[in-house]
């Protein structure tokens, strides 16, 4: 059945050649019971290696079943191994961190059987050799004989034809070698037991036939065969009846086993793990730093340019440019060494610049540009809101207004002894809200009444107040909403507090300019309504057709917000404007102007030219306005990469213009922002590299512990090895082991940032005041874990390589 045929092999160590068997030539039969003696060192294990699968010969052939195995491959032999051999070791070689059973269980776990067949077949086994109460047992629980009998039952559990023994009494006393030696008799009844030993008394009781090795070769065989009377009925059929199986381990398996691996050793893995899990806390804490960090810099970019927009102005002087020319750092040599001293040209090239630097921009034209449809699709993105600004003329009054005693709110009518009259008449109160109701829903909270909406047109006559974040509003705010007096506000005293409806129940009128001006006489020429006893009935008339205005929302900055895009504290809707525009152009004196623009309508002579009152300043002081010309536009990036594209947009419109046509603005947002930009990128790229920095130390720790375990499981690696695992299985399970490790610490790891973030966020809020930075996104969750197992696998996969080459023979050796 086994046969070898001149068998040699040579062990290389450096230079030197160990001849470990020099020709051996043996027949042996299927059933029979076989003791190799001989002096240590003759070749007895190397032999029983040889017939095992384990070790490889130099030369000669081994036949199995009368046929020749040199074109055997490794997956042939594992296959050999795993189905038709069975070890014995002297010192037993069991996987100390599993059960018994699981010991006895392994060659099936490796060639897939299912687990309750693995656990009735080895459970027999063990009755076999006599240790049905230990099956729960730790090796080390258990004496030596004990361990052997063990051992035996995990060589008989695929039932091998062939059970391979190298001194398996060799550690024991002479009392459990007889009960071993009676095992291995009872096995050799129905198969081949060749066993090695030092003891020939042992072998003469027991054994069948004594064959004698020195120095490598046979010297001695006491009961030879050749093979003749052995019929062709192969003993390997007889075993397979009924099952095909072949030596492979499923990935499953490889995971269950390295999953109970890990689960014998708790404390260890949790260890490995949190390890391995530093690396994915500092990535995912840098995460959290630098993804909070990034939503805080696009909101604080967002409401930075809601406050700093592109403004593009009727009348552009170049400031930047000019003062950038009076400061002309250029020069032709720095530091020279001769001793001329030659001039800057800073003022003749102010000069230049200052005559050049004046520019009219075409808002007309570039509105109706702004304004097509597709240009708002297309950069519908890049835009939080377009503003157009109008130099509208207006007046604020209380409705409850009455001519004679009263004077109007807003624009103050200070009487010219108080001082500060003329300061406070500069405070900016009313402002035009931005045309996006999510922009401003986003800057600012309602505290009563609702959101004004441009697209609601009842909405039109309504104004918002928006206080501070202390619930305040300034002094004059209050005056101009009649809420104080003006003694009040001059010298305060006691506390000033109201309610939210008592904003909320303010009424006013507001009236245009352009209503005060009437042609009592209907002589073609306008003069201001002045308020005197006898105009009172003529102011009231005015006011009655003026628009009501009542306060429709109460607004409130929001937390953390860096800017916000109103200046003023009351802000009204764009279609307000349209409407003070629209009531404008309709007031008779409005009509009289326009219709003869050379004649000055308050005096009814001509205009002269570079006079100081010209068509121009009259129209301004009549809140003369055409919506299709605003004096200036102003352009709300959402971030500073869209406000780059609508800068492009810009610089496309000029492209083909000629220079009077083309836009010109000064981007006083990059100016003042560009160092910002700077520090913001560079911030992000020191994060990149910390997070860089964290991966390649997590991955590299991570190899250097797989390969500490493969180190450790040498023994074992042998183990797996002999009873017929493939080099795959075992890459296999070490890569299973390296992805379950590698899952662990990216769950610890992300686990461990989400609660750190805590803390994290407290102290970042104990210096500054940004609300919640340190957020894991969801994403980086699945993310970070999936790194983490692909960086345990890619880490380990060396390791499990070096694991499945190893020689299984020098692997069992290892201890
Ligand atoms: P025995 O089992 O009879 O004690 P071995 O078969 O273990 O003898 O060894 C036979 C010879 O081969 C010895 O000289 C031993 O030193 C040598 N040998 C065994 N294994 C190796 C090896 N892996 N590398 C080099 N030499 C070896």
């Amino acid at each position: 059945m086994i046969e070898l045929r001149d068998i040699k092999k040579d062990y290389l160590v450096g230079d030197n050649v160990t001849k470990a068997l020099k020709g051996v030539s043996l027949h042996f039969r299927k059933n029979e019971f076989v003791a190799i003696l001989g002096q240590s060192g003759c070749g007895k294990t190397t032999m029983l290696n040889i017939i095992g699968g384990l070790d490889r010969h130099t030369s000669g052939d081994l036949l199995i079943n009368n046929k020749s195995t040199t074109r055997y491959k490794g997956s042939d032999w594992d296959t050999y191994r795993n189905r038709s051999i069975g070890f014995v070791f002297q010192s037993y070689n069991l996987i100390n961190h599993i059960s018994v059973l699981a010991n006895v269980e392994l060659a099936l776990t490796i060639s897939g059987v299912s687990a309750k067949e693995r656990k009735r077949r080895a459970s027999e086994a063990l009755i076999r050799v006599g240790l049905e109460d230990k099956l729960t047992k730790k090796p080390h629980q258990l004496s030596n004989g004990q361990m052997q009998r063990v051992a035996i039952a995990r060589a008989l559990i695929n039932d091998p034809e062939i059970v391979l023994a190298d001194e398996p009494t060799g550690a024991l006393d002479t009392e459990t070698s007889v009960q071993i030696m009676d095992i291995l008799k009872e096995i050799a009844s129905d198969r081949l037991v060749i066993m090695v030993t030092h003891n020939p008394e042992l072998a003469k009781i027991y054994a069948t036939r004594i064959i004698r090795l020195a120095d490598g070769l046979v010297i001695g065989d006491n009961n030879p065969y050749d093979g003749q009377k052995e019929t062709d009925e192969t003993p390997i059929e007889r075993l397979n009846k009924g099952q095909k199986r072949k030596a492979s381990m499923s990935f499953l398996t490889a995971l269950s086993l390295s999953f109970r691996n890990l689960g014998t050793k708790k404390s260890r893995t949790i260890l490995t793990s949190f390890a391995g899990s530093i690396g994915i806390i500092g990535i995912a804490l840098i995460l959290s730093l630098s993804s909070g960090f990034s939503d805080y810099i696009y909101q604080v970019q967002v409401d930075t340019l809601s406050t700093y927009p592109i403004t593009i102005e009727k009348d552009t002087t170049n400031y930047w440019e000019l003062i950038r020319s009076v400061r002309n750092n250029e020069g032709e040599v720095e530091y020279p060494d001769d001793e001329v001293v030659s001039s800057n040209p800073i003022t003749s090239t102010f000069v230049t610049q200052l005559g050049t630097s004046g520019h009219v921009n075409d808002l007309k034209t570039f509105k109706s540009h702004l304004d097509q449809e597709e240009l708002r699709v297309e950069y519908a993105d890049d835009f939080s809101a377009i503003q157009y600004a109008y130099d509208i003329k207006y007046q604020i009054f209380s409705s409850t207004y009455s001519a004679s005693e009263n004077t109007r709110l807003y624009p103050f009518n200070i009487p010219a002894e108080i001082n500060a009259g003329r300061y406070l008449d500069l405070a900016s109160i009313y402002d035009e809200l931005l045309d996006n109701r999510s922009l401003i829903e986003s800057q600012y909270e309602l505290l009563a009444g609702d959101y004004l909406d441009v697209a609601n047109e009842d909405d039109q006559n309504k104004v918002a107040i928006i206080l501070d974040e202390y619930n305040r509003l300034p002094d004059y705010v209050l005056f101009s909403l009649n809420l104080i007096s003006l003694d009040k506000l001059i010298n305060p005293s006691g506390d000033v507090s109201f309610s939210f409806s008592d904003l909320l129940d303010i009424k006013l009128k507001m009236p245009v300019i352009a209503q005060f001006y009437q042609d009592e006489d209907e002589d073609g020429v306008f003069a201001r309504v002045e308020r005197e006893p006898a105009n009172y009935p003529l102011f009231q008339e005015i006011l009655d057709d003026s628009f009501e205005l009542e306060v429709g929302a109460i607004l409130r900055p929001r937390p953390n917000i860096s800017a916000t895009s109103l200046n003023g504290s009351i802000g009204y809707l764009s279609s307000l404007t349209r409407s003070v525009i629209d009531k404008t152009n309709t007031q008779p004196v409005v009509v009289a102007q326009l219709a003869n623009p050379t004649i000055d309508i308050l005096t009814g002579a001509e205009f002269v030219p570079n006079a100081s009152t010209t068509f121009k300043t009259r129209s301004s002081e009549l809140g003369i306005c055409d919506i299709d010309t605003p004096n200036a536009i102003h352009i709300y990036p959402t971030s500073f990469e869209a406000k780059d594209r609508l800068i492009a947009m810009i610089d496309q419109y000029n492209q083909d213009k000629s220079e009077n046509a083309k836009i010109k603005f000064t981007d006083y947002v990059e100016i003042l922002m560009s160092s910002i930009t700077i520090i913001i990128n560079a911030i992000t790229t020191i994060l990149i590299a910390f997070v860089s920095i964290s991966l390649v130390v997590s991955s590299i720790m991570i190899g250097v512990i797989t390969y500490i375990s493969v180190l450790e499981r040498t023994k074992e690696i042998g183990i797996l090895r002999s009873i017929g695992a493939r080099k795959r299985d075992i890459s296999r399970v070490f890569n299973a082991e390296t992805l379950l490790i590698g899952l662990f610490s990216g769950a610890m790891g992300v686990g461990i940032a989400a609660i750190l973030n805590w803390p994290v966020n407290l102290i970042i809020n104990n210096y500054v005041d940004v609300g919640t930075i340190a957020v894991l996104p969801w994403y980086a969750v699945f993310i970070l874990i999936a790194i983490s197992m692909f960086l345990t696998f890619l880490a380990g996969l060396i390791p499990s390589r070096i694991a499945s080459n190893k020689d299984p023979v020098i692997a069992l050796r290892t201890e």
